[in-house]
């Protein structure tokens, strides 16, 4: 972190971009510590996640000025967040991938974020209200495949975690793996719309595509390698584990508080989500 008088290198928050393989660029913006990915194709450039509002989009458009980038064609959406998809009409006319469940959320739930982050951050009501939504109009299931000019990109889905439609998006030709909010570094995890049963097997498969070089790149929070991965994977089975020995009456819902990933109240979303998933108050499926 930055202490207001030094130039942030790159990587750090507020800092220029980094290059975290080949040609493919990433930069932390302050706001939220969120992560903008870039990877550079022969005449196209493709964006990773369009921040929460217009002009928050548009910034990344004048940052990639400092790229010297080509026009950006495609825009993913790593899931349907308000902060990963809101700026998606700036880039137009670029074409805009996501998860089919990520298209859903932003139609179906779009407004009520809108709403709710209105209230929770009421200096940006105006920019908030400017929003055109604007949802991926190429989705997929399970896999995709994009030609950025001679480089392959894969989209993939692994399963549900922090939404029901969280995507990673894979650069191979540079060893790099960007896993939108499935993995956060330097904050807690964020389960709201989490599924924290389902959590665990999708954060063994990010692993299993991460060797000792691949750079994974969180949505919020530092770069990273393959062992952060690995402390991610530990707390998302210790919440499970935790939340299904509350279910079981083994454990008070305070005392698993105080031994969770997160001690304390940072806990008590991800248990309390898990508890309702083992009741099956999510899609029916608490029974697994
Ligand atoms: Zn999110």
């Amino acid at each position: 972190m930055t202490d207001g008088l030094s130039i942030p290198r790159p990587g750090e928050p507020g800092g220029p971009w980094l290059e975290v393989g080949d040609r493919v660029f990433t930069k932390r913006y302050r706001f939220f510590d969120q992560q903008i990915g870039v990877v550079l194709g022969r005449d196209a450039a493709l964006v990773i996640d369009t921040r929460l509002t217009h002009r928050q989009a548009r910034e990344i458009l004048d940052d990639l000025r400092d790229l010297c980038s080509p026009r950006v064609g495609i825009v993913v959406n790593t899931h349907g967040h308000y902060d990963h998809a809101f700026g998606n009409r700036v880039f137009r006319p670029a074409v805009i991938w996501g998860h089919e469940r990520c298209r859903t959320m932003i139609l179906e739930t779009g407004e009520a974020q809108r709403a709710r982050v209105t209230t929770e951050l009421p200096d940006l009501a105006d920019d908030l209200a400017a929003v055109e939504l604007d949802p991926p109009d190429r989705t997929f299931t399970d896999r995709a495949v994009l030609d950025l000019g001679g480089r392959e990109i894969e989209l993939a889905y692994l399963g549900r975690g922090h939404t029901d439609n969280d995507i990673v998006i894979r650069v191979p030709d540079a060893d790099v793996l960007c896993a939108g909010d499935l993995l956060e570094n330097g904050a807690p995890a964020e389960f709201g719309d989490g599924y924290p049963l389902d959590w665990p097997a999708t954060a063994e498969a990010i692993l299993a595509l991460t060797g000792d070089r691949t750079v994974v790149v969180p949505g919020h929070g530092d770069h990273a390698g393959r062992a952060f991965v690995e402390a991610s994977l530990a707390g998302f089975r210790d919440v499970a584990a935790l939340a299904r020995r509350v279910a079981a009456g083994e454990l008070d819902l305070e005392a698993a508080l105080a031994i969770g990933p997160w001690p304390g109240e940072p806990s008590r979303e991800p248990l309390e989500r898990g508890l309702a998933q083992l009741r099956g108050e999510l899609d029916g499926t608490g029974a697994a």
